[in-house]
């Protein structure tokens, strides 16, 4: 079928609708939040109807055979283009190398330790900017060029304001962009990590530094989008949520579209992915393309639960708080006040509904479970994150509630690289942890390096005697045997 391979010919017609008013908006205008009330958005796409005349098995055959492609267009996150943003045309769109990341099943030594437990993450952090936010960056970007060229835009300022992965996403699509879209990001002084602030530099984004914390950088950013003309590429942004969505067409692609027995495992911050990934799996329910839900489990730290919170109460309890903060090792999801959660409840609702009590929830988990988390995937072959190290904590503690049992598959999603967050790996191994974090590092799970002879050495030694003597020390601390 190698007409499979062409650019699809389906166009959708997307509107903004408004989680909190209802009211709905055409998508010629960049909206950010609701002008009527102020609410998020959902992208909807008011021709979906039209895409069940393909049955399910169609559908798979048509993603199966994608999967071959070799048009830039077709072979990342857009090989999914009729369930995302089906407006774009080719030409619009922006592949960096994003999505399609893969699925590593965990080591029989690392399952043996969870009691058997079926296991697996997805790296995300195999993203071309390390982390799962160019997938929603690289939707966002396409949308940019669709609208400079439908509309005919001489120029477009896109702008966002973060402490680490949005920034270095946004500011690596910019740097590949259109010459019509300009690009700034704008950063909390002296709050974000080497790693962190080294992305966007070196994309040679304009950096904006604001004294102050994330907020105080949200509330500069929100400020110029309500009086000036400019993209705003925070997650309240709609069209970032829709490129996230591969994430759960990938997961289901990958096990032959059976998600039966699976259980999807998501850190929560501002909760745009979680929103995201339960939005994909519900629309390729809805198309009979998968024909189980698999679960959906949030992870929160206890330093910052808002989401955990709520779900935690009573259906006829639940009051929606925000809390304050206190700091975390999954950095990236320590947010108190998701902007997101709207959608959140909406999907929830919705995934429940459909696949029953239990089928999404929120579990807890502390920080010394986080950092370990993450040290424990890593000694088994795995590059998890601490949000990742967050997502494998959150299955031990539903283990714990008997939440879930060793025979069903728990996919969690290491969002970033190791990389990025390694400053948090050598404050356990240094013992340098703050104490506010609340974390004791256990000096058997510490890992330094270990000198095999005094510098001073160097310098009494001749050359072959120093090689030797080198030599001498590797063969005692490895307890080597002569040939
Ligand atoms: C942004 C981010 C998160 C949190 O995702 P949300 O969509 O904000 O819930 C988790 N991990 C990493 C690495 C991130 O960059
Ligand atoms: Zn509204």
């Amino acid at each position: 079928m190698p007409e499979m391979n062409a650019f699809p010919a389906y166009r959708g017609r997307m509107e903004y609708f408004c989680l909190g008013c209802g009211a709905r908006y055409g998508t010629e205008e960049l909206h950010y939040t609701c002008p009527n009330c102020g609410g998020v958005f959902l992208l909807r796409d008011a021709g979906f109807d039209t895409l069940r005349e393909r049955s399910g098995e169609e559908w798979r055959t048509v993603f199966d055979t994608r999967a071959g492609a070799k048009s830039d267009a077709l072979r990342g996150i857009f090989r999914f283009y009729e369930l995302m943003a089906p407006v774009m045309d080719e030409a619009d769109i922006v592949y960096l190398g994003e999505g399609n990341t893969p699925i590593i099943s965990s080591s029989n030594r690392l399952s043996a330790q969870l009691g058997g437990q079926r296991m697996a993450f997805k790296n995300d952090g195999q993203n071309p900017s390390a982390s799962f936010k160019d997938r929603g960056m690289a939707c966002a970007f396409s949308f940019l060029n669709h609208l400079i060229r439908t509309r005919n835009l001489d120029e477009i300022l896109a702008v966002c304001a973060s402490t680490g992965d949005t920034s270095a996403a946004a500011a690596l699509y910019a740097s590949y962009a259109d010459g019509r879209i300009k690009s700034a990001v704008i950063l909390p002084q002296g709050k974000v990590t080497p790693q962190q602030l080294a992305q966007p530099l070196g994309s040679g984004a304009v950096v904006l530094e604001v004294p102050g914390v994330f907020d105080d950088c949200m509330k500069v950013v929100e400020h110029l989008a309500d009086n000036y003309q400019v993209a705003l590429l925070n997650s309240k942004n709609a069209w970032r949520i829709l490129g996230q969505e591969s994430y759960a067409f990938e997961v289901a692609q990958w096990y032959d579209w059976d998600l039966a027995g699976k259980a999807i495992f998501v850190p929560i911050g501002n909760a745009g992915n979680i929103t995201a990934i339960m939005s994909g799996f519900l629309k390729m329910f809805e198309l009979g393309i998968i024909t189980a839900l698999p679960r959906v489990f949030g992870v929160q730290s206890h330093h910052a639960d808002p989401v955990y919170r709520y779900y935690a109460a009573q259906p006829q309890e639940r009051e929606w708080h925000p809390v304050t903060v206190e700091p975390s090792v999954a950095q990236a999801a320590m947010i108190g006040n998701p902007v997101s959660f709207p959608r959140v409840r909406h999907f929830a609702e919705r995934y429940e509904a459909i696949a029953g009590p239990g089928s999404f929830q929120v579990v807890q988990v502390t920080e010394q479970a986080i950092i370990e988390g993450m040290l424990l995937a890593n000694r088994h072959g795995h590059i998890s994150c601490t949000q990742g190290g967050e997502c494998l904590a959150g299955l031990i503690r539903a283990r714990e509630l008997r939440l879930i049992d060793a025979e069903e598959t728990a996919v969690l999603d290491a969002t970033a690289h190791m990389l990025k967050f390694i400053g948090f790996q050598d404050m356990y191994f240094e013992n340098t942890f703050p104490q506010s974090y609340g974390i004791t590092p256990d000096p058997a799970r510490s890992n330094r390096p270990e000198l095999v002879i005094e510098a001073a050495e160097k310098e009494r030694l001749a050359p072959a005697e120093y090689t030797v003597a080198c030599a001498q020390s590797v063969v005692e601390r490895l307890g080597l045997k002569a040939r």
